[in-house]
């Protein structure tokens, strides 16, 4: 297949530079490794996007991808596992699907992913009271009690949710000091079934053998000037404490830095002309829902623009 852009992740960044490519009369295709929509479609709700007052991040990807679809951009769903610069306005990009799709210029969309603890039990403990999307298992604990563990947007906007169906919600984050929205911490500190754990570290995931599962009945917290420990008891542990950038594939054609983040300005242009990088997988101060759009539309035109001169 051949397309003028290439697009690599369908989130907010990879959606809206399609719907730019599309609208300046190019051609774009979208190639994704999982579902469309990128992180955005656990956020439960949108409250902070330019426009739109309110909307839950599943209706908002859904939006994107209708729109840039509707306009004609291709959505596939593989994962781009390699790039390749065969001359200018001529790249060679191999999907894990084993098809190959040739474009004019690249954007690297490809986003992050969630951030585990690190514990040797958390992955087997996934579904089984482990989850770092509330959206999507939250209701799975209604009248239960639950933890989430960081101190960003996610976390504050999952507690959020979590405290609308579970009986105790305990926020468990490392330092005094929230990266969140102050206005939603507030909303936290005035409901009832919250608890705030401060200056702490989940240090053991609690679990118990049912039916044949290894089911998580709590958390063993740390804290952090007295070392003093605490078990808590909760079905359900929400980890949100960040993401990890997912870009080791393209090393080769792009510079990295020290936590995998794509070397790129606001202007997207990475070390190689013709491949640009949009979105939270590219070195920025700010991500952002706005910030991920913005550097789409940035992205697609400079994209548009190697390609016609
Ligand atoms: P984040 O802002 O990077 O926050 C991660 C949190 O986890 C921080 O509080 C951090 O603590 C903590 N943390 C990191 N590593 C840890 C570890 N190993 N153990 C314990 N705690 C750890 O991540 P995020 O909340 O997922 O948000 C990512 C980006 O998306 C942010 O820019 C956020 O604003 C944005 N976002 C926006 C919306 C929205 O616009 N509605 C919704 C969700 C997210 P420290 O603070 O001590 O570093």
């Amino acid at each position: 297949m051949k397309k003028d852009v290439i697009i690599l992740g369908a989130g907010p960044a990879g959606l809206s530079a399609a719907i730019y490519v599309e609208r300046a009369g190019k051609t774009a295709a979208v190639l994704e490794a999982n579902t469309f929509g990128g992180q955005i479609v656990n956020t439960p709700d949108i409250m902070n996007y330019p426009g739109i007052k309110k909307t839950s991040g599943f209706d908002f990807a859904m939006g994107l991808y209708e729109q840039a679809t509707e306009l004609g951009a291709e959505v596939i769903f593989d994962k781009a596992v390699k790039i390749e610069k065969r001359a200018e306005k001529d790249f060679c990009i191999t999907g894990a699907s084993g098809e190959i799709y040739e474009a004019g210029a690249v954007i690297l969309a490809t986003g992050a992913v969630n951030r585990p603890l690190g514990f040797e039990n958390e992955k087997a403990l996934i579904g089984h009271g482990v989850s770092y999307c509330a959206t999507c298992d939250g209701a799975f604990f209604k009248g239960k009690d639950v933890a989430v563990n960081g101190g960003g947007n996610t976390a504050l906007e999952d507690a959020m949710f979590l405290t609308n169906y579970c009986n105790k919600v305990y926020i468990i984050h490392r330092r005094e000091g929230f990266r969140g929205e102050p206005k939603t911490l507030e909303a936290l500190r005035q409901k009832e079934n919250v608890t705030f754990i401060l200056n702490a570290n989940v240090t053991k995931l609690i679990a118990e053998e049912k039916d044949k599962f290894s089911v998580l009945t709590g958390v063993e917290v740390t804290d952090k000037n007295t070392g003093e420990k605490q078990e808590i008891e909760v079905s359900g542990l929400f980890i949100a404490i960040g993401q990890m950038p997912q870009n080791e594939d393209f090393a080769d054609v792009v510079t990295l830095d020290d936590a995998g983040y794509i070397e790129a300005g606001e202007d997207t242009h990475t070390g190689t002309p013709g491949i640009y990088a949009a979105g939270d997988g590219r070195t920025k101060k700010v991500r952002q829902l706005v910030t991920a759009a913005g550097d789409g539309a940035v992205a697609a035109l400079e994209a548009v623009n190697y390609i016609s001169n």
